[in-house]
């Protein structure tokens, strides 16, 4: 539901969060964990404009309603176990205190301001499960096309289900971390026998990561509306890959070491509240998804993506893909429920990965797979340089934002850099 944190009209005395083109306007509020050159201990902190409001402190003056411990943590999963309603009132407050008239509370906020510039941002959760799905219809039908039968692209499944497979938390890293090539097993359909070595089909798969706040009990399935109330916000996340270990490794029990060595999500969580404005409908579901799935009000969200890549060799970066989120064919609140539906229990701080997200266009799609369609059509660089798949030096980013009117909601970027292979 929308209220008055949402206005458009509203501006913060925090300057920069009213620029044109600002990624944190005081509509967003996103949080995050950062330390700064005065303060080693980690703390939970929202960002506002170029600056970022720790929690902590606020807390602590008791601007907030909430115990100051909330906020002394390494992690956001403490406060997203508050539940709904404190999410929702702490967002009220602090959209109360950062747009206020009166110069004594901006004098006490003032102080719990640190500059991006001097903060390290942490990964904000703790991460206790990934999952990762595989919810573009474009994506799912690029790569079937391309690895078993263009006539029969999708899986008989694929209409019917929110595929997905347990990932590996442990290896998710905030932005900013490097990323060594992954070594692995690997056969070329020429060979007899397959080697070990580094991959040479290392990608990327530009995605969004929804967080669960609120957990469910074991034996208890969530509705997609529950599913829905639950998930706590939404990341940048990049899911590498490594396109030769997955090929032979992936049948029958799907994506092992492949996808295990690295995960990349950005630092800031933007609030499923933030979105509210920006939700839409999802393409239509044809066949009707199961009752279990059936969801009857928009749960996708408008936010505009893109991937750069910046060379070794290069001074500067280019976008290679721009697309969008909300022509995903399963939203995260189907997903969710679906990944309950067993009766398992899902976790605060839980990830669900969306899926590679392509639109239907050359241009935006989600992966370098799609985009060099497995290398033979190598990218062309602006520096004259090519690319089939991710080479040694290179960084890839990921951004995302929701254009409203006359702000937008950032999330800021998702960066890692390649490293060369652990030697054999
Ligand atoms: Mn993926």
């Amino acid at each position: 539901m929308l209220n008055a944190t949402h206005d458009p009209s509203l501006t913060s005395w925090v300057i920069s969060a009213n620029k044109e083109g600002a990624n944190f306007p005081i509509q967003n509020l996103p949080f995050g964990v950062f330390t700064s050159a005065n303060n080693h201990q980690p703390h939970v902190g929202v960002a506002i404009g170029n600056d970022i409001v720790d929690l902590y402190l606020l807390a602590q003056e008791g601007l907030l309603g909430l115990n100051a411990i909330v906020f002394d943590q390494e992690d956001i999963n403490e406060f997203m176990a508050q539940g709904h309603s404190v999410w929702t009132k702490c967002r009220r407050d602090l959209s109360k205190l950062l747009s206020s008239q009166d110069s004594i509370i901006q004098q006490q906020v003032g102080l719990a301001l640190v500059p991006q510039t001097d903060a390290t941002l942490l990964l904000p959760i703790k991460v206790e499960g990934y999952t990762d799905f595989y919810a573009s219809k474009e994506h799912a039908t690029n790569v079937g096309t391309m690895f078993r039968d263009p006539k029969n692209a999708l899986m008989p499944n694929w209409l019917h289900i929110p595929i997905g497979y347990n990932g590996r938390a442990s290896t998710v890293v905030v932005s900013g971390t490097d990323v060594r090539r992954p070594l692995g097993q690997l056969k070329s359909p020429t060979a007899s026998e397959p080697h070990f070595g580094p991959t040479q089909k290392l990608d990327i798969e530009l995605e969004m990561g929804a967080i669960v706040g609120t957990p469910n009990e074991m034996g208890a399935p969530l509705t997609v509306a529950q599913a829905q109330a639950n998930i706590f916000g939404f990341v940048l996340l990049n899911d590498w890959s490594a396109r030769d270990i997955q090929v032979w490794e992936y049948q029958p029990l799907g994506p092992f070491q492949a996808k295990a060595f690295a995960t990349t999500i950005s630092p800031w969580v933007v609030t499923q509240e933030a979105l509210e404005p920006f939700k839409v409908h999802g393409p239509k579901q044809q066949p009707k998804p199961l009752a279990y799935l059936t969801q009857s009000h928009a749960g996708n969200y408008d936010v505009e993506l893109q991937v750069d890549i910046q060379t070794q060799s290069s001074s500067v970066s280019q976008t290679i893909s721009q697309t969008n989120f909300k022509a995903m064919y399963w939203s995260s609140a189907q997903q969710l429920a679906h990944h309950s539906s067993s009766g398992c229990a899902m976790q605060t701080g839980d990830l669900l990965g969306s899926g590679t997200i392509s639109g239907s266009t050359k241009e935006s799609l989600g992966s370098l797979l799609e985009l060099t369609w497995n290398g033979q059509n190598p990218l062309l660089l602006a520096n004259g340089e090519e690319r089939q798949f991710v080479e040694d030096g290179d960084t890839l980013t990921l951004r995302g934002h929701c254009q409203g009117q006359g702000y937008r909601i950032g999330f800021g970027s998702a960066v890692g850099r390649i490293l060369s292979a652990h030697e054999l």
